[in-house]
């Protein structure tokens, strides 16, 4: 089973290469960026909540990301491996992860880093929020928070992966075929 974690800045790509990884390896894609957006759209007390967080570009409280997450792992139970994307993004959330595949006899294979700047990432946010709509993406202030939050939160998780051998950093701002190529063939050798 290859369970696999994308990490990254928003924009960095990981929805992208998500949607790759999830054909080329048959593996189940959980974004719980999108779960929450499915919520919102859906008016549940769920998105009803997330979406004061997310508007500002702020974190939605562990707690209950982490059930979230859970839940959806759990309407899987035949899946041949997931691809977490947008999760975990703090060091409480991959403490949960981790005790939570464990009892499941299952664990996290590695954590895939896209790697790009800051102001690329500005610009292709701007330009994704244009046509989405989101409203997370539309505003230069709440992308930098979304940053900010990122840098305090989850940058520790490098140190988390590193320490235990699973984190590989790739430089996201090739193409997306290149980058593709680069993290099918670590995957390949899990
Ligand atoms: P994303 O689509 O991954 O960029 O996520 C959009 C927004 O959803 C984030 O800015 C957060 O407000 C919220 N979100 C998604 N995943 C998480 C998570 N693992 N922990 C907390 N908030 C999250």
């Amino acid at each position: 089973m290859k369970n696999i974690i994308l990490f990254g800045k928003p924009g960095a790509g990981k929805g992208t290469q998500a949607v790759f990884l999830r054909d080329h390896f048959n593996l189940i894609h959980i974004s719980t960026g999108d779960v929450f957006r499915y919520n919102i759209k859906n008016q549940t007390p769920l998105g009803i909540m997330a979406k004061q967080y997310m508007d500002n570009g702020d974190l939605v409280p562990d707690e209950v990301t982490i059930q979230m997450l859970e839940r959806e792992v759990d309407k899987k139970p035949d899946a041949a491996g997931f691809i977490f994307d947008g999760f975990p993004r703090t060091i409480s959330q991959a403490e949960a992860l981790d005790g939570f595949l464990s009892k499941k006899q299952m664990s996290i294979a590695a954590t895939l880093a896209l790697d790009v700047d800051e102001d690329i990432l500005v610009s292709r946010l701007l330009s994704r929020g244009k046509d989405s709509g989101r409203a997370d993406d539309q505003d230069e202030e709440k992308i930098r928070n979304r940053f900010a939050e990122y840098n305090a939160k989850t940058a520790p998780l490098i140190a988390y992966y590193t320490a235990q051998e699973k984190f590989h950093a790739i430089d996201g701002s090739r193409s997306i075929e290149a980058i593709a190529d680069h993290l099918t063939r670590i995957v390949d050798q899990l």
